[in-house]
């Protein structure tokens, strides 16, 4: 049993065999799999990212704005989103929000502003969070220390890429950590250090697919089957079989959504 805790299959990349990769995700022992909806909040993404959810019983979704698109966010964006929240069980979790300062896609000012609503609109709904941060650490847990961490619990720190220092301090917070294929790549032994001190409470697996790939798939478009070779990595690392990892880390993603 394994949970893929970030994925992105309702996207384009995904038309032409959506059906199979769901099915090939459910032979693969994936039992659940958290779509995030992200892109324009006008274009009708949030939207499909709820009807993927609602037609799948072991699909659930996140709904917010990526700091890509901090620029495109407004009143009518956050009124979408609670609605969309409020007409449907599926909708588990705020996100994917937070800051990127690798891709700047949105000037900075207006990422962290929009970080920061979203912030407190999760918190008022009692929502975990999903939080994306690239080249923007100091910033993402100055804000989250000054703006709130979301739900109760807070969520989760996806596609986890950084040093140790964030990941101390995003576990003092109460953030669970989601390793992406990242932790398979080569060159990746930094962040496998990281990995293995994290206690095992609070370890979650993810594709982020159809990005990053995890070895021996790397390069190939990504898919929510791909999964346990995340969790194969991290059983090495803490010294155990790929299936008790799976199931530790499919119990920490039902603990924190009260599933
Ligand atoms: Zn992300
Ligand atoms: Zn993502």
């Amino acid at each position: 049993m394994f949970v893929d805790s970030h994925a992105h299959i309702d996207g384009t990349e995904f038309d032409s065999d959506r059906g199979e990769v769901i099915q090939r995700a459910r032979d693969a022992g994936v039992s659940a799999i958290l779509n995030i909806g992200t892109g324009d909040p006008h274009s009708g993404a949030l939207e499909r990212a709820v009807e993927l959810a609602e037609a799948h019983a072991d699909i659930y979704t996140a709904i917010g704005v990526h700091p890509h698109d901090a620029r495109l966010f407004d009143d009518a964006a956050e009124q979408l989103i609670i609605k969309l929240r409020t007409q449907s069980s599926r909708v588990i979790a705020w996100g994917e929000i937070g800051l990127d300062f690798h891709y700047d896609n949105s000037p900075r000012d207006v990422q962290m502003k929009v970080f920061q609503r979203q912030l407190h609109l999760a918190g008022e709904a009692n929502l975990p969070v999903i939080i994306h941060t690239r080249e923007a650490e100091a910033e993402t847990i100055k804000i989250l220390k000054s703006h709130g961490v979301g739900g109760n619990p807070p969520g989760i720190m996806h596609c986890f890429s950084g040093s140790s220092w964030l990941a101390q301090q995003a576990i003092e917070l109460g953030f669970y950590l989601s390793f992406s294929g990242i932790v398979t790549f080569k060159k990746a032994e930094e962040l496998r250090t990281i990995a293995k001190q994290v206690p095992l409470d609070r370890l979650l697996i993810e594709t982020d697919c159809p990005f990053l790939a995890p070895v021996p798939y790397r390069g190939k478009r990504n898919e929510p089957a791909y999964v346990v070779e995340v969790a194969r990595c991290l059983a090495d690392l803490h010294g155990m079989s790929v299936a008790e990892m799976g199931r530790i880390t499919a119990a920490n993603f039902a603990r924190m959504f009260r599933l």
